[in-house]
């Protein structure tokens, strides 16, 4: 039997919380056999953040490279730095049959989309952009010319929204996990995935 696992995009403006409600939905029980695929970056290590946990921190001679080489599914320019998917770790969990979170940009998404149509794509929102504001200002990681920088990037991001498949407005942190769950379990219990995986028990009902 042939199973393959489900690709989940999930975008939001820097400061929705994505990383934390993605972090935390991994030790839930439906969370738990979730991948997340570690991407590569130019920019900056921050200061809580670990090398080949958060990104992989490159520098851009070497991103240059490994466009190069062909090595990324996708890729994005954002805020003057790189950021890209590389092939080799999303073909390894498909093909075992694993799920994996994409936690990338509108950019990234549009890209997945053009060459993945199995894809599921998830929203997240924060309650308002005053909100968002408070949050990375909370965050302490951006100057005020970051901050600002991010919350113009956000907007756009925003204005992409309606090209995924489901929304979560992250207002409330626990009903934003257990929608995140819904929407993975939804996923799993498809007819479509069902057939994909399961395409040789479903033909012997019929024959
Ligand atoms: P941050 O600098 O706050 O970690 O991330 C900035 C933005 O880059 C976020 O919107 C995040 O989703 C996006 N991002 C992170 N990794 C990738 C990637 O591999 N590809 C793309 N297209 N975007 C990414």
């Amino acid at each position: 039997m042939i199973q393959l696992g489900t690709f989940f995009i999930i975008s939001a403006p820097s400061g929705t919380g994505k990383s934390s409600l993605i972090r935390n939905f991994l030790k839930t029980k439906t969370g738990k056999n979730i991948r997340i695929s570690i991407s590569h970056t130019t920019r900056l290590k921050r200061k809580t953040e670990k090398e080949g946990k958060d990104y992989y921190f490159i520098n851009k001679s070497e991103f240059h490279n490994m466009i190069k080489k062909n090595i990324f599914l996708e890729y994005a320019i954002i805020l003057n730095q790189y950021y890209g998917t590389s092939k080799n770790v999303i073909k390894d969990f498909i093909s075992k049959g694993i799920d994996i979170f994409l936690d990338i940009d509108w950019q990234g998404a549009q890209q997945i989309r053009k060459n993945f149509s199995q894809v599921k794509s998830i929203f997240m929102l924060p309650p308002s952009i005053e909100e968002l504001y408070i949050r990375l200002k909370n965050r302490g990681q951006n100057s005020e010319k970051e901050i600002i920088q991010r919350i113009n990037m956000s907007l756009l991001e925003v204005s992409h929204c309606h090209e995924y498949d489901y929304l979560i407005i992250n207002d409330d942190f626990k009903k934003a996990l257990n929608e995140l769950a819904a929407i993975v379990i939804a996923e799993r219990l498809s007819i479509r995935n069902k057939k994909k995986i399961q395409e040789k028990l479903i033909k012997n009902y019929f024959i």
